[in-house]
Parts: C-alpha cells; structure tokens; sequence
C-alpha cells in the first residue's frame, strides 16, 4: 500500500488529522490498533460542543464516521516498525507494508492502573478515574482518595481540595517522597495521607471501600489515580525522534519531530493530554503536512 500520510493511531488526535488530511484531498491511511484512552471515557463533560456530555466511545465513531465520510482510509491493526527512506517511510504493519510519504504519530498512551479488583469496569462506572482535569467537577463534594506515591502529587490534591473537603490522599502501602513543606500544604489544606497498604477492596452501591492491613476502613465515592501514563513512543523514539524525562515526543509549534516527514499529535506529545488539545494538534499537524507535501509537488 501507498500514501501521502500514514497515520498510526485512530485516538482523538489520529481521526482529527485523517479527516483534515482528506479534506485536503490526500491519500490518508489511518492504522489503529484498538486501545484508545478516550474509549474508556464514561462520559465526558469539558469538550466544548457537548454541554450535555458524551461518552468516549460515541465520540469516537463520530470521529470515525467523519473521517470515513471524506474518504479516509482506516485499518484495524498494528504498526509494528517504522523506516525512513529517501522519500518518507515504509511502515511494517499487521494489515501490510505501507509506504507514506509522512507519517504522524498518534500513538496516545495507557494510564498505569492500580492493582484493584475489576478496575476497568470502576472507570466504566466513574468511580477510579484518572484525570482531575478532565472530570473534578463531577466529583464535587463527593468523598475523593487520590493513590499516589513516588513523588507525591501534592498539586492534584490541592486542585481536588478546591472540589471537596474530604480529600486523602492514599500511598497504598508504597514509598512517598513528601517534602515537609508540601505536608505542610496538605495538613493546612486538611487533606489526609493514608500510607498504610491496602488490603481489600470492595465496591458498594456507587462507592468504593477500603479495608487497610492495619483494619482501618476508608469509604470514597471516587478514587483518583496518579500513577502515570505509559507513553506509546517507541515507533518515533527508534527513528531518532527526541523524547523528553516522561516519554513523550518533542515537537516544534508545527508538530513536527526532529525527523522530517515525522509528526506527532495528542498525548504522545509533551504537554496537556486532553481530547481539545489532540485536535488542536492533529489540525496543525495536518495542516503542516499538507503544506509540505504542496511544496514538494512544485
Ligand atoms: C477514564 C478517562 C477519562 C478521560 N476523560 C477525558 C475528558 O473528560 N476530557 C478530555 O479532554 N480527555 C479525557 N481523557 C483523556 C483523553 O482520552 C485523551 O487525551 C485522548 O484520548 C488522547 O487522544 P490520542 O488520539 O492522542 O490517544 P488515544 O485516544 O489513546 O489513541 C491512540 C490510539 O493509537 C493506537 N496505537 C498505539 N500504538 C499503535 C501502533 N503501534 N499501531 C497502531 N495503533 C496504535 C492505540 O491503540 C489507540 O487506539 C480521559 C482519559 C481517560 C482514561
């Protein structure tokens, strides 16, 4: 197979730049490998446009049908290799070998789950959720455990503390590092900190409990999970694609790597990982390679 843009991932930032990439009347295969993030959305409630909310996966067979509908091509599979040529790039997939002239990574990537009984069916219920910024506002006044450690979050607490006066902040039994001045934030702020390991779960009606090894019993209504995110960026990384301390790859304004012909859009790239901003970032990307490739025909 052949194509002016090869795009791998059909997430938010993959379909927004499919459709602008076919509106520009070019040759545009999308291939995706099926795990996006925005799918396990319940319902999201900050894109601007769906004031009553929408749930992800009826975002994304919007999204689909709309790239579908200015003859995008989309496949179900996965981009096992990348390899730069004279002219682009020769893609290694599941569905083939395809040759693009540019390529746009929009891989996204998974957040660390914690180890919870059922856990992806306690998003699908809005009750582990992973992303203040995206659905804080839903868990206003609502009993809120963020399970942080490593380097502790004290940001994401203080930013739920402005939704709820009943925030805690739980270790799970696990290392924290908690400068005295950041403990001091959270005490001032009567945030809790429960370092205790968690020894069950349990799910009630709509909310979760927690029993610790030392028997203590904690109840929330939401449990937030500040784990990280396990970033997609090995395909760009092995072409020399500069990534910074967390995984994602750099781009220049234009979304371009530091290869060329290789771009990138939505969360694999440095920054604000929400649905706004991978369309912001597949609409300039594919703008860019449009100009590009109009360059090169001149
Ligand atoms: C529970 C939850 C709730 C959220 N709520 C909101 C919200 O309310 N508002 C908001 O703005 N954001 C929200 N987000 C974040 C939002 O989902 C992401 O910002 C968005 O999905 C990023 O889009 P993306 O296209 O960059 O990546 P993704 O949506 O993750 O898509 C990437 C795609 O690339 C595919 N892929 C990866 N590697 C390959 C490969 N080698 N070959 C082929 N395909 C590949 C994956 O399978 C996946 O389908 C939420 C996320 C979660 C988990």
């Amino acid at each position: 197979m052949k194509t002016d843009c090869l795009i791998v991932g059909g997430g938010p930032a993959g379909l927004v730049a499919a459709t602008y990439l076919a509106r520009f009347r070019r040759q545009v295969i999308v291939v995706d490998a099926g795990a996006s993030r925005a799918a396990l959305i319940p319902s999201t409630h900050n894109l601007i446009g769906f004031p009553a909310g929408i749930s992800g996966p009826a975002l994304l067979a919007r999204m689909r049908a709309q790239a579908d509908e200015y003859g995008a091509r989309r496949l179900t599979g996965e981009v096992t290799a990348l390899t730069a040529e004279k002219n682009g790039f020769i893609a290694a997939t599941s569905v083939g070998e395809i040759s693009a002239a540019k390529v746009l990574i929009a891989t996204g990537g998974l957040d660390v789950e914690p180890a919870l009984p059922a856990v992806r069916d306690a998003v699908a219920r809005g009750l582990v959720r992973y992303c203040p910024v995206c659905d804080a506002f839903e868990a206003s006044g609502k009993r809120i455990g963020l399970i942080s450690y490593g380097e502790c979050r004290v940001k994401e607490a203080l930013l739920l503390r402005r939704y709820s006066p009943e925030v805690t902040v739980l270790t799970a039994g696990e290392e924290m590092q908690l400068a005295d001045q950041d403990a001091e934030s959270l005490k001032a702020k009567g945030i809790g900190v429960v370092e205790e390991p968690v020894a069950a779960l349990a799910r009630e009606a709509n909310a979760l409990s927690l029993t610790t090894e030392a028997g203590r019993r904690l109840e929330f209504d939401v449990l937030y999970c500040a784990l990280g995110t396990k970033l997609r960026a090995e395909l760009a990384a092995g072409l020399g694609a500069r990534t910074d301390e967390d995984g994602a790859l750099v781009t220049d304004r234009h979304m371009r790597t530091c290869v060329p012909g290789l771009f990138a859009a939505g969360d694999i790239v440095e920054g604000l990982s929400q649905i706004a901003v991978a369309a912001g970032q597949a609409a300039i990307a594919a703008t860019t390679i449009n100009a590009e490739l109009l360059s090169a025909e001149q």
